[in-house]
Parts: structure tokens; C-alpha cells; sequence
């Protein structure tokens, strides 16, 4: 028998009726005589609401604390979920991580799964349940209750779709699957049916929501395949995969975007070794996430100009940085607060020459500036003005044939 993993997201089990319907969905695997393991996060809104009831109570919340009341919400909707599965007639129980164990290292709040102890689960299993676990959450060595980040329901399911050697593992969200770029901001954004790990890593680090990223570093790193879907919809969704077979010939995959970017030019600093090095130190210390980085040519050996990026929230913080700084000098500091990332992604650009040009021209040819351009293997970035956004994707949409 095949055994498949079912993980729930937050507004799949976002009301009575809605727990109606994930059982509905449980039961037609159970009938189509799949062995069902079920993971789910915590109705949605619900652990927003236990964050803000902790900040009310103090700024510096202990931290173990607030992984054991962050983990409520997962108790709650595995516990309803079994429950009405035993009244439709199947045999299920809910399993908090503690009971398994699902046992965790690292930080609360951002800890990493490293066992789960199946034996119970198979068991029941063995003998017709239908275990619903909870995500996000694990114990750790000293026997407290950690959580695994934000959305980390996701991860909870891919490793025990690992531990439990799962044919199948299956997500099922609010949106259909993943799209070659956001529906919401482009009406031609078409439903993605393959997917490279490598290529979904990007799209989920670089904004489309749909999956938590290091989720899909653990898919990839154990090599198992996901299957993304809508519970509200039976539709066909996304795989996310490493095989190579049926994958189109398609060299872009998506295009994603980014919100709330900032840029800022330091103007005239030293061109000597170590300034970068001094530049970055203190917005380092400081957790200010900096993401692309160019230096300018310098023209006289003396001086050269800086620009980086970083999250537009960051900005007041780093600006004070750079003025606080003693350790460099510089003619003049310059921020712009309304720009944005928009990046090309797929694997295929490694074997195809053209595709700068063809990102560059496409821009070009609708009058959109590119302030600043990164790229990786599978990726090119460009910054352009928040006003322009838009029009960058539905421009690159169309010339890489997404459309
Ligand atoms: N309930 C948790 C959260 O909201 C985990 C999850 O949804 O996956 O972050
Ligand atoms: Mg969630």
C-alpha cells in the first residue's frame, strides 16, 4: 500500500465548515486505499493572534514560553480534524509533536527538525488510522516545546514524509499551486505543472508565498517530491521535483518580484581593501539583511561609489549605520525607498546563451530603467522603480513565452 502525506495549510482549516472539507478530501485518499498520514497548521489567524497576545504581555516574551503557546493552534485543529473523522466513520487520532517525538535542535521559534520517531504512528497505521500530527513543532533535548518558524507546518510534512518513507507528499493550500508569476499583479500568470526544487527555492525566497523556503531545502536535500494544490478546488496543482522527465523546454519558469526594497549609493568612498568589509560590518551586527550589492569601477584609483540594497523597514537603522560610522569616509550618501526586485528564474539559462540581452532589451523597449542587476546560475535580478513593476513582469512574461 502507498503512503501518502497530507499537510493542511491555515485557511484550508479556517473554519467548521472548511475541517468539513479537508476530511472530505482525507476520506477519498483513504478510499482510493492510500496508507494517510495528515499534518496540519493551526486555523488561520490563529497563531497571528496568540503572537499579539504574547507582545501584550511583554516585549521580551520568554522565548520557550512563546514556542509553547505558539503550538496551541496546531493542537486545535488536529484535534478537530480527528475528531470528525471518527464521526464520518474512520478511525483517526490527533499526535502533538511531543508524543512521537518530533525532536528538534537549534534556537525556539527557529528550530530544525532533525528526528521523528515513526514506530507509533506506524503502528496505527498498520492497524487502519489515520494520524493527524501537528506542524510547526517539535521538543527539544531539555524536553521543551520548540517551534520551526513561521509556516513551518510545511517542513513538519516533508520530514515525515522522509521518516515515514511516504510515496507522496501533497500540500494543499488556499491557491491552486505555484504560478509563473503573481496572478494578482499580472492576469496572464499561468499555473506552473513541473517544477525544479532549485527554481522554486528562488521563487519562494524571493516572494511568491506559496511555500516556506527551507521547507523545499529539506524536499530537496531528501528528494521528495511535492505535490502543491488547492483544497478548495479539485484541480490539478504543482510538482516540485528533481526529475527531469516531461519537463517542457520552457528556459524561464517564472518571475517573481519583490516589495518594499530600498537602495542606497554611498558616493566617493575610499577604493582600498577592507572598506566594503567596514561598510557592512556594522549592518551585519545589526541583522540588516543587505541583498544586492554593486561597486563602481572607480575612475581614478582614489574613489568609487557604492549601492546596495536592503528592506525598506531597514532603512532609518542603516542610514544612522553608515552616518555613526568613523571607520569610513565618503562624499555623499543617497537613498531611493521606492524600488523593486523583479527576477527571471529557470534552470534552462544555464544552457542558453541570450537571455541578459533578451531581459535587458524587453525592459528597454518599455522605457523601464534598471538601477541595479544581479544574477546567479538560475537567476537574473534587476532593480527597477516600484512604478514600474508591473510593466517589467507583463513586458518579461511575454517575451519568455509565459504568457
Ligand atoms: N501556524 C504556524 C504559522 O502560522 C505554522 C504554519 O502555518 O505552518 O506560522
Ligand atoms: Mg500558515
Amino acid at each position: 500500500m502507498k503512503t501518502v502525506v497530507l499537510k493542511f495549510g491555515g485557511t484550508s482549516v479556517g473554519n467548521i465548515d472548511r475541517i468539513k472539507k479537508v476530511c472530505k478530501i482525507i476520506a477519498t485518499y483513504k478510499k482510493k486505499k492510500y496508507n494517510v498520514v495528515v499534518i496540519s497548521s493551526a486555523m488561520s489567524g490563529v497563531t497571528n493572534d496568540l503572537v499579539n497576545k504574547s507582545k501584550s504581555l511583554s516585549n521580551s516574551f520568554d522565548l520557550a514560553e512563546y514556542d509553547a503557546l505558539l503550538s496551541t493552534g496546531e493542537q486545535v485543529s488536529c484535534a478537530l480534524i480527528a475528531g470528525r473523522l471518527n464521526h464520518i466513520g474512520l478511525k483517526s487520532r490527533s499526535w502533538l509533536s511531543w508524543q512521537l517525538p518530533i525532536v528538534t535542535e537549534g534556537n525556539h521559534s527557529g528550530a530544525r527538525i532533525n528526528k521523528i520517531n515513526i514506530n507509533e504512528l506506524n503502528r496505527y497505521i498498520k492497524n487502519g488510522g489515520i494520524p493527524v500530527v501537528t506542524g510547526f513543532q517539535g521538543i527539544n533535548k531539555n524536553y521543551r516545546i520548540t517551534t520551526i518558524g513561521r509556516s513551518g507546518s510545511d517542513a513538519t510534512a516533508i520530514m515525515l514524509a522522509k521518516y515515514i518513507k511516504a510515496e507522496e507528499c501533497i500540500i494543499f493550500t488556499d491557491v491552486e499551486g505555484v504560478y509563473t508569476t503573481d496572478p494578482r499583479q499580472h492576469k496572464k500568470a499561468k499555473k506552473i505543472k513541473k517544477i525544479f526544487y532549485d527554481e522554486m527555492l528562488e521563487m519562494a525566497s524571493l516572494g511568491s508565498k506559496v511555500m516556506q523556503p527551507t521547507s523545499i531545502q529539506d524536499a530537496k536535500l531528501n528528494e521528495i517530491d511535492i505535490k502543491v494544490q488547492s483544497s478548495f478546488a479539485s484541480k490539478s496543482g504543482t510538482l516540485i521535483t528533481n526529475s527531469k522527465k516531461s519537463f517542457s523546454d520552457q528556459i524561464i519558469t517564472g518571475i517573481s518580484s519583490t516589495k518594499n526594497d530600498a537602495k542606497i549609493t554611498i558616493v566617493g568612498v575610499k577604493d582600498r581593501p577592507g572598506v566594503a568589509a567596514s561598510i557592512f560590518k556594522p549592518l551585519s551586527k545589526n541583522l540588516i539583511n543587505v541583498d544586492m550589492v554593486v561597486q563602481n569601477i572607480s575612475q581614478n584609483g582614489k574613489n568609487t561609489d557604492l549601492t546596495f540594497t536592503i528592506k525598506s523597514e531597514d532603512l532609518k537603522k542603516t542610514e544612522n549605520l553608515i552616518k555613526e560610522n568613523k571607520s569610513i569616509s565618503y562624499k555623499k550618501l543617497s537613498f531611493d525607498k521606492n524600488v523593486s526586485k523583479v527576477s527571471i528564474i529557470g534552470v534552462g539559462m544555464i544552457t542558453t546563451p541570450g537571455i541578459t540581452y533578451r531581459m535587458f532589451q524587453a525592459l528597454a523597449s518599455k522605457k523601464i530603467n534598471i538601477l541595479v542587476i544581479s544574477t546567479s546560475e538560475i537567476k537574473i535580478s534587476v532593480l527597477v522603480s516600484a512604478k514600474h513593476v508591473k510593466k517589467a513582469i507583463a513586458s518579461l512574461h511575454k517575451e519568455f513565452k509565459l504568457d
